[in-house]
Parts: structure tokens; C-alpha cells; sequence
């Protein structure tokens, strides 16, 4: 039996930013990770001998906590590839090519857009992100669909459309008649702003030299030693001010727990005694979106010569975005694209060979029949992930927030919680996981 003051569950950000936090106020710890790796959702893949990456990658300005820590870290930020025209895919799939931020709306599309754009902001901002469920009109806000409200505030067509994209698509990952508008507004409200989540040259601004999963990377090699892999955690007995973890052959005792986990995943572990009825409660309300992410590989980033940056929309395709993954040393192009909810939902059944498909052909609606030729392709189905079970991150069905919110962070004795998904600003990103493990860090500082 190994002794310890505090146990973490899990080597993802918010895992690691907990035992840093923990361990530099000289507290001991020990981290348990149940891959052979470190990241969680974050992960590195290899392309053309350079790291790229095939989970989370992109570093907005509004992420100061994380960007303060990649200084502590010595890990550098490079601008996206975002120069050059982006492409549109419309309705009638008619390709268009435009310059700037915004997508070729009408003008009475842009109106609408930005109207709707300005609504959804404006009842954002009246969330704390801490605890949205504390809006006075939470409930009504929790019993309509996102679809629902676009529907009743969004008369134009193609504005409605772009709007679903964007936060059903491109960050809930699930359809928007399955969660509801204090959910999105949620997510709107951990970013700060519409224009913060949606706005390219916001969300998209940054990425890391290196790749992100350095970010844990680094972590864990200041941790050293603290930090097991290969320890799925399935057991935990708790009592009062004693928890003893078991990891297969590890068992740890300790003062206090950490679980860093989704929270999607904590009823795969066993607790002694069960934990209170509410937990479980609330765990059944909660799920993951679906999100394939796939990269394939060309000799040269070809769009480049014709003036392209490489990134383009097309809301009515199954392949509904793309990116300009190319390592900053500009070889070999890459493309990339999440298949993000519906569009994981559909083609989540298929062969990969069916998908590779499916993703060049899409590429080539945006950059033409060269598009069709990877020389490599790499997926990531993060359903299939055993330890996390869907991407971008757990939410709640319609009504679920307002009902059981106020219990995602509540501890139960010993044991404290940690995970981008249940974190305030930074909901869903790389910023929440590192901030909700700081802040359970400090709980736990607080109670021992
Ligand atoms: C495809 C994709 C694209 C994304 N894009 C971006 C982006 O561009 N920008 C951005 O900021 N964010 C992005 N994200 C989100 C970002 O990656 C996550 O918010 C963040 O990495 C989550 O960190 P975490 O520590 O909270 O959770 P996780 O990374 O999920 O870490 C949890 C850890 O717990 C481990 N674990 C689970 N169960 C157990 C158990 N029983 N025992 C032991 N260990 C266990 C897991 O293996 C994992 O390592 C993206 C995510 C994905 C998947």
C-alpha cells in the first residue's frame, strides 16, 4: 500500500495542473493515469517527423491562465496558417472564395447573423460561468432547445444555419435540438463571448510549438515519479478524511482525492460505500458529444500556391470545416477537419478506408480534385476512446444543467472533482481543464 497525502485520478491537464498545484505547496502527491500516456485529450501524433495533433490544439487570446503556464513552461505559441482566401460551401454547394472573418452571407444573412450573434452574447454575459444555473430565468433558459431558439430568433435562412454550425457542430458536438440554450450559453459564457468561441481569428489564433500534448508532457516531467501510467482506476473506498484508491496490483491511501476525470466516466470506477444518490443521479444526464478528427497528409500545403489559407465552411456537408494543419515548417501540407456530431453520428458506422473517402472528397469541394490525393490520413474516432468516451467534452440534456449543476463540483467527503467539463471560464477547452484543476488543488489545500 502506497501513502500519500493526495491521490489524482487521471494525467489530463486538469490532473496534472491539480498535482502541480498540490505538490508546489509541498503537499505529496501521487497521479494515477490509466493510458500509457499523458494528455487525455490531448494527444500528439507524428506527421512528416513533427508533432501535429489529433485532439485539442488551438489557443485563444482569452486563455491567460493557460498562457501563463506555457511561459512557466517554457512551451511557445506559433499564429495559425490563416493566410490567403477561405472558401464557402453553400447550400447549393456554389464554392465561394472570401477574405476576412466573415462567412459570404447576404447582406440581410449578415444582418440576422450578427443580430442573433449579439442576442446570444447579450444572455451570455448575464451567466456566471461558475454557475450558470444560477440565472434567474435558468429553468426557462434549460427548457429550450438551442434549435428552438433559432427557430424563434433567427428568421434568415442561412444566418440560422451557420449559427447551428458553429455551436451544435462545432462545440457541443451534438445536435441542437438535444441540449439546451443555457447549455450553449454556457459554453459562450466560459469563452467570454460569442465572438471569443465562434470568431476565427480569435479561436483559432495560436498554436503550440511542439504540439499541445507538451503542455502535459512538461507537467508530468516535473511531477516525475508522481505520476503512474498503465493505472486504470476501479475501485475507491472512501471514509472521513481517508480515501484508499486501487489501480490493479496499486493501492493507494490518502488524505484526500482528486478525481480528474470526465465526468461521463466516473460510474465506470466502483465506490465504498457508493457515493450519494444525487451523483448518480446527475451523471445520467450528462454526455459526451462525437467528434472524429482526421488529418490528412499532402506533399505540399498545394492550396497555398492558389492562394488559399486552407480553411473553409460548409455547414450543409458532412464534412462541415477545415484547417491548415501544416507544421510551421510549411512541409508536408495538412489538412484537417472534425467530423463533429451529426457528422460523427452518420459516419462513425463506416470502415476508416469509407471515411478517408468521405473526408478527401470533402476536402475537395473546398480546394479541388488535388485534395483527392493524400499521400497519408489519420483519424481519431474520440468515441471509441476508452478513457474518455466522446469529445469535446460531457454536457447536459435539455434541463440537466439547471437541475443538477449546482452538484457537478460538490464534494463528497475526501473526494474533490477536476475536468474542463465541469470548469467555469475555459468550459470545454484546454483553459477550463487547467483552471478546474487549480481550483480543486485549492479545496483540497483548504480541507486538509
Ligand atoms: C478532437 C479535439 C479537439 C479539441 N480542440 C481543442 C482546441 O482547439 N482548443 C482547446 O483549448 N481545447 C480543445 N479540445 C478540448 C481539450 O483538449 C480538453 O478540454 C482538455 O484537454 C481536457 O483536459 P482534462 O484534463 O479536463 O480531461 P482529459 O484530457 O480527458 O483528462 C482526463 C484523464 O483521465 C484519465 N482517466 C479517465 N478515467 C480514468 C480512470 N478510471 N483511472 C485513471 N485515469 C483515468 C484519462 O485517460 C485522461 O488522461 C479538444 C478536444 C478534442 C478531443
Amino acid at each position: 500500500m502506497l501513502e500519500t497525502d493526495v491521490v489524482v485520478v487521471g494525467a489530463g491537464i486538469s490532473g496534472l495542473g491539480a498535482a502541480t498545484a498540490l505538490a508546489q505547496e509541498g503537499r505529496d502527491v501521487l497521479v494515477l493515469e490509466a493510458r500509457d500516456r499523458v494528455g487525455g485529450r490531448t494527444e500528439n501524433v507524428e506527421i512528416g517527423g513533427q508533432p501535429n495533433e489529433i485532439g485539442g490544439q488551438w489557443v485563444a487570446p482569452y486563455q491567460s491562465e493557460l498562457e501563463g503556464l506555457l511561459e512557466e513552461l517554457g512551451i511557445e505559441l506559433f499564429p495559425s496558417h490563416r493566410t490567403g482566401e477561405h472558401v464557402y460551401v453553400g447550400p447549393d454547394k456554389r464554392v465561394t472564395r472570401y477574405e476576412g472573418h466573415d462567412a459570404p452571407l447576404s447582406d440581410a444573412a449578415g444582418r440576422s447573423y450578427a443580430d442573433a450573434a449579439a442576442k446570444l452574447d447579450e444572455l451570455a454575459a448575464q451567466l456566471d460561468p461558475d454557475a450558470p444555473w444560477e440565472h434567474p430565468d435558468a429553468l426557462a433558459l434549460d427548457a429550450l432547445t438551442y434549435e428552438e431558439w433559432l427557430r424563434r430568433e433567427v428568421a434568415d435562412d442561412a444566418a440560422r444555419d451557420l449559427l447551428r454550425s458553429f455551436l451544435a457542430g462545432g462545440f457541443m458536438t451534438k445536435p441542437a435540438q438535444s441540449f439546451s440554450l443555457l447549455a450553449g450559453l454556457w459554453v459562450i459564457a466560459g469563452a467570454g463571448s460569442v465572438d471569443n468561441l465562434f470568431e476565427p481569428d480569435l479561436c483559432l489564433a495560436y498554436r503550440v510549438v511542439g504540439g499541445s500534448q507538451l503542455i502535459a508532457l512538461r507537467l508530468a516531467e516535473g511531477l516525475g515519479e508522481r505520476v503512474r501510467l498503465g493505472s486504470p482506476v476501479r475501485d475507491v473506498a472512501w471514509g472521513d478524511g481517508r480515501v484508499t484508491v486501487r489501480a490493479g496490483d496499486t493501492e493507494v491511501e490518502a488524505r484526500a482525492a482528486v478525481l480528474a476525470i470526465p465526468p461521463n466516466l466516473v460510474s465506470g470506477i466502483r465506490f465504498e460505500p457508493t457515493l450519494p444518490p444525487w451523483r448518480y443521479r446527475l451523471e445520467q444526464h450528462l454526455s459526451q458529444g462525437a467528434v472524429i478528427k482526421a488529418l490528412a497528409v499532402y506533399e505540399t500545403p498545394f492550396w497555398r500556391d492558389e492562394g488559399l489559407s486552407g480553411e473553409g465552411f460548409a455547414p450543409y456537408e458532412l464534412v462541415r470545416e477545415v484547417y491548415d494543419n501544416t507544421p510551421p515548417s510549411g512541409s508536408p501540407g495538412v489538412l484537417c477537419t472534425f467530423l463533429a456530431g451529426e457528422s460523427a453520428e452518420k459516419t462513425g458506422y463506416l470502415p476508416a478506408g469509407e471515411r478517408r473517402r468521405i473526408v478527401t472528397e470533402g476536402y475537395a469541394a473546398f480546394f479541388g480534385p488535388a485534395a483527392l490525393e493524400a499521400a497519408d490520413y489519420v483519424e481519431r474516432d474520440w468515441s471509441a476512446e476508452e478513457w474518455t468516451r466522446g469529445a469535446y467534452c460531457a454536457t447536459f440534456d435539455v434541463g440537466g444543467l439547471s437541475r443538477f449543476g449546482p452538484d457537478l463540483r460538490r464534494p463528497i467527503g475526501p473526494i474533490h472533482w477536476a475536468c474542463t467539463d465541469i470548469s467555469g471560464l475555459g468550459n470545454m477547452h484546454m483553459e477550463g481543464a487547467l483552471r478546474s484543476g487549480r481550483a480543486a488543488a485549492g479545496e483540497v489545500l483548504a480541507a486538509l
